[in-house]
């Protein structure tokens, strides 16, 4: 088995992906993102928490 240190893990607890609302731009951040990188528009979290 090859394990891939830079291979990031999609469902990290502490990653956040965000989809803009404009735009459908995404980004995953580790940080809470206000506005679209791309655009400015409005994101929203499109990570949903399982418990
Ligand atoms: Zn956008």
């Amino acid at each position: 088995m090859t394990k891939n240190l830079t291979s990031i893990d999609p469902y990290s607890p502490s990653v956040g992906y965000y989809e803009c609302l404009e735009c459908s731009y995404r980004e995953s951040s580790a940080e809470r993102l206000g506005t679209c990188p791309m655009c400015e528009g409005q994101v929203h979290n499109i990570a949903v928490p399982r418990e």
